[in-house]
């Protein structure tokens, strides 16, 4: 299928990034184009709801360009983070749980941008499931200025001590600049249908 035709079965992605906007302003350029991507797309933001950093860099670009935004927040972050009212959809949850599994249901792929430990447990946390099968849907890392150098030599290194192993694969695409992020989510993308079908076979339960 092509590139262009699979980006249409997309319907929304999820970012995971910082919650503080980082030093190098790389990456509050990185997340406002990946937001105004999104919305040139057509293809809806899903995402922690805050109003800080990164994440807002990313939501807010989103909006301003005339995109779609899912904000996903804990009630007790809502002042903390400063949850971004303007949303289009604005999801107030109990717990990180029910944050996560909501965040994880409405998505059809995964992307980190730079972050803290937040953007490192949940992004991890979608490559461990799907390194169980428990899903199939394509996660990329943005390798912005290679600020997740350091992990991926740790992941080279899981697999050169046989931590990771066949039947334990990393499903990951790596890019390096924001543009690429589409393309390689519609390479790995496998349609909804087939999706479901594999996700049964496993009994994955969400
Ligand atoms: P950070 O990358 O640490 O700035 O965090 C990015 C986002 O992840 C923020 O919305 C945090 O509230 C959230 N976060 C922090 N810790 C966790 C966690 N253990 N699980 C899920 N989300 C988290």
């Amino acid at each position: 299928m092509a590139t262009m035709q699979k980006a249409a079965n997309i319907q929304n992605i999820c970012v995971y990034c910082g919650s503080g906007p980082g030093l190098n302003p790389a990456f509050v350029e990185a997340a406002r184009a990946f937001g105004r991507i999104l919305a040139a797309e057509g293809i809806g933001l899903v995402y922690g709801g805050g109003g800080l950093g990164l994440m807002g860099e990313t939501a807010r670009s989103v909006l301003n360009h005339g995109g779609r935004v899912t904000g996903v927040i804990p009630d007790f972050l809502s002042q903390r983070e400063h949850m971004l009212l303007e949303a289009q959809e604005l999801i107030v949850v109990d717990n990180m749980h029910e944050r996560k599994h909501l965040m994880f249901v409405k998505s059809d792929a995964f992307v980190a941008l730079s972050g803290g430990l937040g953007t490192l447990e949940e992004f991890v946390e979608q490559l461990t499931w799907s390194q169980l099968e428990q899903h199939q849907k394509p996660i990329v890392l943005a390798n912005i200025d290679g600020f997740w150098d350091p992990l991926l030599t740790l992941f080279a290194r899981m697999r050169n001590e046989g931590f990771i192993r066949p039947g334990l694969e990393l499903h990951l695409q790596v890019v390096d600049r924001v543009d690429a992020i589409i393309p390689a989510i519609s390479r790995a993308l496998v349609p909804r249908a087939e999706r479901a079908e594999a996700e049964a076979k496993v009994g994955a339960k969400f």
